[in-house]
């Protein structure tokens, strides 16, 4: 435990131990609905979209690093069984029972967009009080920006595709 990297940090510490094992849970639970989606997604664009799902499922682990070190640092204990991920994270994990992948990029975006409420919220909570955390938390922060206009250019272009296809069917 790093008492030093404890002691500067002037959040309530209880508080922001809960909030960064909520978000490392639902890195977890990210992570696995990126990578099960997939495996079973079907449907248009399918190769460049499952290959983007795998990079971004590996970005949601590399953000679990990240705030594992984060709570050992400050002393606290990430959460240690997989079954208590759903209790621990806010954002609601979507299997992906429609394997259709626009259903499947819808389920992906809801999760980015609850990721980027949480990373904002951290921040907010540590601007100018903790450093390190604020700095981590703006740096994922970046990252689930980044996942949320991917997931959104998808859609977009296969509404663009099927528009097309559907005028051109007439
Ligand atoms: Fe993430
Ligand atoms: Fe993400
Ligand atoms: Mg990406």
């Amino acid at each position: 435990m790093g008492q030093m990297a404890e002691k500067i940090s002037k959040v309530d510490h209880e508080e922001l131990l809960k909030i960064l094992n909520t978000a490392f849970a639902e890195e977890w639970l990210a992570y696995y609905q990126y990578w099960i989606g997939a495996q079973v997604a079907k449907g248009p664009m399918r190769s460049t979209i499952v290959a983007e799902f795998l990079k971004h499922a590996n970005e949601e682990l590399s953000h679990a690093q990240l705030l594992s070190d984060r709570i050992i640092q400050l002393g606290g204990t990430p959460v240690i069984d997989p079954a208590d991920w759903q209790k621990h994270a806010l954002c609601k994990y979507e299997a992906p029972a429609d394997e259709f992948i626009v259903a499947i990029l819808e389920q992906n975006l809801d999760a980015e967009r609850c990721a980027i409420s949480r990373y904002q919220q951290i921040c907010e909570m540590t601007g100018g009080k903790d450093f390190e955390t604020f700095h981590m938390s703006r740096h994922i922060l970046q990252d689930e920006l980044e996942h949320e206009q991917d997931i959104e250019d998808f859609m977009e272009d296969i509404k663009t595709a099927m528009e097309h296809a559907c005028k051109c069917g007439k």
